[in-house]
């Protein structure tokens, strides 16, 4: 259904945009297109899209992919999808907050099999949600979600850059992220305040392999807690230990003592859990 049908079917139902849902609606086809390609998305695949709005996006997803299982928390929305969504066959609205429901119930959902996750979500929970299903145990092969332009800056940064942030890490845990597209504000209805990127994150699996993961993470995490101090006081800081042993788990691995957590890639951070882990 395209934009007029879209828009008259949510006046008709006198549907209010709510702010604090973060409710900016695409409309435009070939931004809705383009997302789809951008995630890559085809007809072996099922794809489980948050934030249904209007179902614009869903319908074009349904299009390409097997099964399309999309979560929505807005009630209000029913009988605008029943509507929108008519006809569209492989696809089921589920009215559930993703991000309070265990891995096993989204599992009990969507199946046991990989799925690949769109969103286009309010700007204020896109970093919970892809820290949610990057350091889930579920079998997500790639993420595609529509963000605020700095926030993919910082999924995408360099070692060392400005941007460079303990999301880039858990990010890269997981796999690879690419900047597919830049998004105008003007491409929303209503208008958000900021300009959008599309983010893809694919799986590399195996990228921890051999690590004790846990404390690869932890140690990410200390690393970044202050981002002014060097890695020595954070770590003494987090791990509740003296200077002098983390001065000397970083200089075992060949960093400089007064290093900064930011100039470590992922691969130093699991030599220095090597190193931490002794
Ligand atoms: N996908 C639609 C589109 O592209 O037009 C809607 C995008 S709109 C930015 C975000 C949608 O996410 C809204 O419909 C909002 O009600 C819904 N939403 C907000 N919080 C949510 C949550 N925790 N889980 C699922 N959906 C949520």
């Amino acid at each position: 259904m395209e934009r007029a049908g879209v828009a008259d079917i949510l006046n008709a139902a006198g549907f209010r945009f709510n702010k604090a849902l973060g409710q900016n609606f695409i409309f435009d086809s070939n931004l809705l297109d383009a997302i789809v390609s951008d995630a890559g998305v085809t007809a072996e695949d099922t794809v489980v899209e948050i934030g249904t709005g209007a179902g614009t996006l869903t319908a074009r997803l349904a299009a390409r992919a097997k099964k399309v299982f999309s979560f929505e928390v807005d009630e209000r929305l029913r009988p605008v999808l029943d509507l929108t969504l008519q006809g569209v066959g492989n696809a089921e609205v589920v009215f559930r907050d993703v991000m309070k429901m265990k891995d096993a119930e989204v599992t009990d959902i969507v199946g046991g099999g990989t799925f690949r996750v769109v969103a286009n979500l309010p700007y204020y929970i896109t970093t919970p949600l892809i820290m949610r299903f990057v350091e889930s145990g579920l079998p997500v092969s790639s993420l595609t979600v529509m963000v605020q332009k700095e926030v993919a800056d910082r999924l995408t940064a360099e070692v060392g850059s400005a941007d460079y942030a303990a999301v880039t890490l858990a990010v890269k845990m997981f796999g690879d992220a690419a900047v597919m597209r830049t998004v105008d504000r003007r491409m929303f209805r209503p208008a958000p305040n900021v300009d959008s990127a599309v983010v893809r994150l694919d799986r590399v699996p195996g990228r921890l392999d051999g690590t004790d993961e846990k404390l690869v993470r932890k140690l990410v995490r200390a690393a970044f807690a202050m981002r002014r101090k060097t890695l020595v006081n954070n770590l003494s800081a987090a791990f509740g230990i003296p200077k002098q042993s983390a001065a000397e788990c970083v200089t075992a691995c060949g960093f400089p003592v007064d290093i900064r957590g930011e100039r470590l890639s992922l691969d130093d951070f699991i030599r220095l859990s090597g190193a931490m882990g002794r």
